[in-house]
């Protein structure tokens, strides 16, 4: 979760407007408290994580603003559901080698086990 660098007057308008209204302002909602108004970015795909080495350190995103790096403050956290989470770790360069490569990625980081179904079948 990241505070919006720039965001639209009437989003910032409604969480102004909720936290008149006597709701807390909430600037993380990964923090230490879930509850509150605040800026999330909507309608934006995750492409990839960004890696430094075998350190994620951000992720690259897809909106109709286009395509934008985020740096990550602290860590990423990846929580994307059972199938897009490793789907975004074998977009990122984290998987099987060869997997990787049959769809021309770039391997970052070989994870044998990434992508594949752990309910007895291979
Ligand atoms: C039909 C069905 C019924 C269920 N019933 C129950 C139940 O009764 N009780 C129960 O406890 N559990 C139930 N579950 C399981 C429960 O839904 C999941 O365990 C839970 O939702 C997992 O939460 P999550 O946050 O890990 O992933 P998700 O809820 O899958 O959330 C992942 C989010 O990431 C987003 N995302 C994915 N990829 C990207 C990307 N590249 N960029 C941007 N966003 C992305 C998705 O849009 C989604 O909003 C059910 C599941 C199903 C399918």
């Amino acid at each position: 979760m990241q505070r919006l660098a720039d965001s639209n007057p009437l989003a910032r308008a409604f969480v102004d407007a909720a936290c008149a209204a006597g709701h807390p302002r909430n600037e993380d909602f990964n923090g230490e408290r879930q509850e509150g108004f605040g800026q999330v970015f909507a309608g934006t795909l995750v492409e990839r994580i960004n890696l430094r080495g075998s350190r994620a350190t951000g992720i690259t995103i897809r909106n109709k603003g286009g395509r934008l790096e985020l740096d990550a403050a602290v860590e990423v956290v990846l929580c994307a559901g059972a199938v897009n989470s490793p789907q975004l770790l074998m977009l990122s360069g984290i998987g099987p080698a060869a997997a990787l490569e049959r769809h021309g990625i770039k391997l970052a980081h070989g994870a044998v086990h990434a992508g594949r179904a752990r309910c007895g079948a291979t």
